[in-house]
């Protein structure tokens, strides 16, 4: 197993991205992942590749369609309208059991390329009601992997105690911000960059990078 190999869980989106950028400064040898799970749009896998192609990042795809028939949400099927949780229920974007079934994929590839780590852009501070992005639930899936397979992997989430704003900090101190702004896709109705405005997913990264230029300037 190399020590300084990495295989970062990623989805083209604005903290996956980031997180590959900083997989890049701390490892020599870094691989992405995407899981194709029939997202609400597959421009999401486009964006991907497109982006481990430009930072030259070996990407693997892996066949997930059946999270779409086993557990239908917001993320998978145009029908169901993008919401929030009313009064600590799940929102509607919920995929249950995505971060578990991802993140055991991800080790089960990272033991197939002899990689000892593996990033996630999981992040509990804009908490936004998933319980499988909790550092709880990473912990212990983490001790749980290293179990099934007598194996020492290390999951990392630099992202879990950073607000959106932070993220975008980073972004900027690994010198990726104007990157990550105009190339990832975050937009739950499929627009690059700045996204349609709009939807939870742009008000929350809009909302988060207004206040970073704001306490970048001061
Ligand atoms: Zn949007």
């Amino acid at each position: 197993m190399n020590k300084n190999k990495v295989i970062v869980v990623f989805s083209g989106g604005q903290d996956s991205t980031t997180c590959l950028f900083w997989a890049l400064k701390k490892y020599d040898e870094v691989e992405a992942v995407t899981f194709d799970y029939h997202q609400r749009h597959s421009e999401e896998i486009q964006v991907a590749k497109e982006i481990t192609s430009e930072l030259k990042v070996k990407h693997h795809i892996l066949d997930m369609s059946l999270l779409n028939q086993l557990a239908p949400s917001a993320l998978t099927r145009e029908e169901i309208v993008v919401k929030d949780g009313e009064a600590g229920g799940l929102p509607s974007t919920f995929v249950p059991g995505r971060n578990l079934i991802f993140l055991s994929f991800a080790t089960i590839l990272a033991r197939q390329i002899g990689a000892k780590h593996i990033v996630t852009g999981v992040c509990e501070t804009d908490f936004s009601g998933y319980p499988d992005c909790r550092d709880v639930f990473i912990k212990s899936l983490n001790v749980s992997l290293n179990l099934s397979m007598d194996d020492q992997f290390v999951i990392h989430t630099p992202l879990m105690w950073l607000d959106k704003s932070e993220t975008w900090k980073l972004a900027d101190d690994l010198h990726a911000l104007q990157y990550v702004r105009d190339k990832t896709l975050t937009c739950y109705n499929g627009i690059r960059g700045d996204g349609c405005g709009d939807c939870p997913a742009c008000k929350l990264r809009k909302k988060g990078l207004e206040k970073y230029l704001i306490e970048k300037e001061n």
